[in-house]
């Protein structure tokens, strides 16, 4: 999609902080970190969020859990533990209709979440 900045990060038209890129899941530095570790992990795909998932994606989604680990493996918090969030639609506080899982950590998570 030509106006989707996950899409324009995707195709290299818009800067960012790639640490993994494989052709189908791009993982990024997210622009405004909200812990030590903030990371985006993403399809190239243009998938508006969970809500549009179907069964034939569910290869791509555990392969973009695989590689959020697998960062947080790089990252240093695995063992210290961190956080996955999947923002999803207008209540659930998605900003960027990109389907994205946030990779938290490096601090304590509070709960409930905001
Ligand atoms: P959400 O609110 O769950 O849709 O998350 C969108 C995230 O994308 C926010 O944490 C933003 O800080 C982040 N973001 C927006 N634009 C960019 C960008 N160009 N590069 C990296 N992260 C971005
Ligand atoms: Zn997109």
């Amino acid at each position: 999609m030509s106006d989707c900045i996950f899409c324009g990060v995707a195709a290299r038209d818009l800067p960012a902080t790639i640490l993994r890129d494989d052709g189908e899941v791009l993982a990024i530095r997210d622009i405004n970190p909200q812990a030590p570790t903030h990371v985006l992990v993403m399809p190239h795909e243009h998938i508006v969020s969970v809500a549009e998932l179907t069964p034939a994606q569910d290869g791509l989604w555990g392969r973009m859990l695989h590689v959020a680990q697998s960062i947080a493996e790089d990252e240093g918090i695995d063992e210290t533990g961190f956080r996955l969030v999947v923002n999803t639609g207008h209540n659930g506080g998605q900003t960027v209709d990109h389907l994205h899982v946030h990779l938290l950590g490096g601090r304590r998570m509070t709960w409930p979440p905001g």
